[in-house]
């Protein structure tokens, strides 16, 4: 494996002995002259991927000498300028920095395409993009911004790995044509993103770090760490406070057990309650084409992170519960009762009750995980594409909230009759489960209001454009014939 790390990217000429002919060996008569400026990792791997899939390929390079012997023999290395010259559509493969540099060739750049492949450093948010700068630099060229998103390592793979789809952008519609075309031949997915004013959009993309999750993460990572000082205190340091009675060693497994269904229970309602509050905010005004506070627009579009968020803790917590029995602490609990049982000579400790809450609580907690996997292989792209909306929301809503119902009733019988103990008020803090349900049981209580026939009547015409505003109120002339009552009729 470090032999084949260190290994370079583009073997070198002469090495390996043998020939080092590509499986396209020459370049077809008539096929473009591809240019390449920059002689560094993408162009190198640019030129490999352009050689195999039949281009005449020239780099050029301010110290050609230095540089040939890093290019497959099939790619010409030369002047800048010899390349510029020779080539139609000219790859810059230098740092946008470096851009400025290349002004001298302005003349032999003239009237051909240039694609711009530099990112940034940092996220551009105020603009102007690289993209534009070149235009700038070059105003007798046509730019197209494109390739950016395409590692060096991705161009070496070509079709077989790693991202396909290269994002173009131009104010010129034939340069851009030509590169669309020059990436269905490389076995690229070009995607249209419009003009070069776009550009800053497409430079910024590489350097998002899943902007979508930011909130969903953030949000599950407090509630595990509220809910596990919560738990913390209630299980571990109340018995050493009041007892000395040291339960820290269940801070690794029991804590964090108890703890992961917490977060998935919260988690799953978080995915739930922005739609339930779309629905009422647009009872409540009447109609859906007043637009929704920004924060409950962003959060509608999260949920599918919200959800997996909630996924990923409850599949922790089915490993973690499975892994319960295996302890050592499980194993001394278990044989102590026995011990103490055969001392106090009970014979059966069979409860009925126990037994019953228990299988229970297994089965509706494995169904409520299930409806959860299921909800979670729908929101994978690849699945998603191949159902149609319908199926979609029957998925996502329906069983969703089947799956919300579950978990619920899964934390219900965990705490059984608990809440009523006095006992379990420790330091007079409830019952974590009791905590959790606020939140599922207020959604799956408004989902319930929502079912209502007045309201989902209302809601299904509010939805089909109707608004509450384009009602016209008018008086009779004789008012007393109507008992003072006001007519209302609808403007279709
Ligand atoms: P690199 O390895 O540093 O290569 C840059 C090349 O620019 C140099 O080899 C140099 O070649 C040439 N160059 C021309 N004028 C220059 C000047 N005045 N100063 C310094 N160098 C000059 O960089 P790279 O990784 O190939 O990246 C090149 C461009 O591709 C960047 O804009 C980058 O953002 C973009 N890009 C790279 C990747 C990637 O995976 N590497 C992916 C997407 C986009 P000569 O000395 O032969 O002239």
């Amino acid at each position: 494996m470090p032999d084949e790390m260190s290994r370079p990217l583009i073997r070198e000429r002469g090495e390996g002995g043998g020939s080092r002919r590509l499986e396209a060996p020459t370049y077809e008569c008539g096929a473009p002259v591809i240019g390449i400026l920059g002689t560094g990792d993408f162009s190198r791997s640019l030129a490999k991927r352009l050689v195999a899939s039949g281009f005449h390929v020239v780099v050029g390079s301010r110290n050609p000498k230095r540089s040939a012997a890093l290019f497959p023999e099939e790619a010409e290395v030369t002047s800048q300028l010899e390349a510029a010259t020779q080539a139609q559509l000219v790859f810059i493969a230098v740092f946008p920095e470096h851009h400025s540099t290349l002004v001298a060739l302005k003349p032999a750049l003239a009237g051909k395409t240039l694609v711009d492949v530099s990112n940034s450093l940092q996220i551009n948010q105020a603009g102007p993009s690289n993209a534009e700068r070149l235009a700038d630099l070059f105003p007798e060229s046509d730019v197209v911004k494109g390739f950016n998103t395409i590692s060096a390592w991705t161009l070496q793979m070509g079709p077989r790995d790693g991202c396909r789809q290269v994002f173009l952008c131009s104010n010129s519609q034939k340069a851009k044509s030509s590169v669309v075309e020059l990436c269905h031949r490389m076995g690229f997915i070009p995607v249209d993103v419009g003009l070069l004013s776009s550009s800053l959009d497409v430079e910024n993309l590489p350097l998002h770090l899943f902007p979508p999750w930011r909130v969903p993460v953030i949000c599950t990572l407090s509630l595990f760490i509220f809910f596990y000082l919560y738990n913390f205190l209630r299980d571990v340091l109340h018995p050493f406070v009041t007892s000395g009675k040291s339960a820290f060693y269940k801070m690794p497994v029991e804590t964090v057990n108890v703890t992961l269904p917490s977060v998935s229970l919260v988690m799953l309602a978080l995915v739930y309650l922005p739609g339930l509050c779309a629905a009422f905010l647009q009872l409540c005004w009447g109609t859906k084409y007043r637009r929704f506070p920004e924060r409950l627009d962003r959060w509608l579009t999260r949920r599918k992170q919200f959800g997996l968020c909630s996924f990923f803790c409850a599949v922790l917590h089915a490993i973690y519960s499975l892994c319960l029995p295996m302890r050592k602490s499980a194993r001394f609990q278990l044989m102590n009762a026995a011990f103490k049982q055969v001392k106090a000579g009970v014979e059966d400790s069979w409860v009925d009750e126990e037994v019953w809450r228990m299988e229970l609580y297994l089965s509706v907690g494995i169904m409520a995980l299930g409806l959860l996997s299921l909800l979670a292989v729908a929101s994978l792209p690849s699945v998603a594409n191949t159902i149609n909306w319908r199926e979609f929301s029957f998925i996502q809503s329906t069983l969703g909230y089947c799956a919300l119902l579950m978990a619920t009733l899964h934390t219900l019988l965990f705490g059984w009759d608990r809440a009523f103990d006095p006992s379990q008020y420790r330091f007079l803090l409830p019952p974590t489960f009791l905590l959790v349900l606020i939140l599922p049981l207020a959604v799956l209580l408004g989902r319930l209001a929502l079912f209502l026939p007045c309201v989902a009547g209302r809601l299904k015409q509010i939805r089909r454009g109707w608004e509450k505003s384009r009602h016209i109120r008018f008086v009779l002339p004789d008012e007393d014939s109507h008992n003072g009552l006001d007519d209302v009729s609808n403007v279709p």
